[in-house]
């Protein structure tokens, strides 16, 4: 059997609220870890300082929101590497391009045991036979890339943070994904006229439309009941679930040989 751990860590946004915390996905795949996004509060699910051996961070876009504890995973990784627990660096994969000065901070930073890698459209890294590759999406306020971790057995995207401007691009990048992570800043009723954002109903189009496995909705607004997510986008894809801090999603597949 071979398997995949998602577990939410951060599901809300601008800022934590109560046991939820900016945006942040643990993934766990033979023995190997990544974090998708580090946001706001992440850090206190996770296990210091085994989560820091061989630790890969991405970082999707510049905004607060996604990387507000990149500091403290650094830290912490200065701390236990001054301790002689932690020997190899940290891989943290960021934006090439900067972005109000919030690259040059993290990469500036003298207290942390970690190294740095540039993504841009044409760079992908593997974890293990799980090939890792970054698509702009053209669609938010800044640019931010969608991530797609993909083997011969599984398909994993995360769109981070994208709007609707350039859908069809979307939902070729998704084509026939086992798991769509999906943002959904907004519902309808909100009537928002940002074209930077999705609503839960926008996420259900674009796992219907990409022909998904499943769907699974984060980025929420932290004073709406999750609940009106879920409702909204099965309206019109039914295999879709809410994104809840610690509640793993785990994808199998028999393995063949
Ligand atoms: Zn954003
Ligand atoms: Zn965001």
């Amino acid at each position: 059997m071979v398997e995949i751990i998602i577990t939410p860590l951060g599901t809300i946004s601008p800022y934590p609220k109560n046991n939820m915390n900016c945006p942040g996905f643990l993934i766990e795949y033979k023995n190997e870890k990544i974090l998708l996004d580090c946001g706001n509060g992440i850090t206190r699910l996770l296990s210091f300082p085994n989560i820091l051996q061989n630790l890969k961070v991405i970082i999707t876009h510049y905004h607060k929101d996604h990387f507000g504890d990149i500091g403290a995973i650094q830290y912490a990784s200065y701390v236990y590497h001054n301790l002689e627990i932690l020997n190899n660096k940290i891989k943290i994969y960021l934006p090439k391009d900067d972005y109000a000065f919030n690259k040059q901070e993290i990469t500036a930073n003298k207290e942390s045991y970690s190294e740095y890698f540039a993504i841009d459209n044409n760079y992908s890294f593997y974890i293990n036979d799980l090939k890792v590759t970054f698509e702009d999406n053209n669609s938010h306020t800044i640019k931010s890339y969608m991530v797609k971790l993909q083997n011969k057995d599984f398909k994993i995207i995360y769109t981070s943070d994208i709007g609707t401007t350039n859908f069809e691009k979307l939902i070729e990048f998704c084509n026939n994904a086992d798991l769509i992570i999906c943002e959904s800043s907004f519902l309808k009723k909100h009537h928002s006229k940002s074209k930077t954002h999705l609503t839960a109903y926008d996420a259900s189009i674009l796992a219907k439309k990409s022909n998904a496995k499943k769907l699974l909705l984060t980025h929420f607004w932290p004073e709406e009941d999750k609940n009106e997510y879920l409702e909204e986008a099965k309206e019109n894809f039914k295999n879709v679930d809410i994104a809840i801090e610690n509640k793993k999603l785990i994808l199998k597949r028999d393995y063949h040989g």
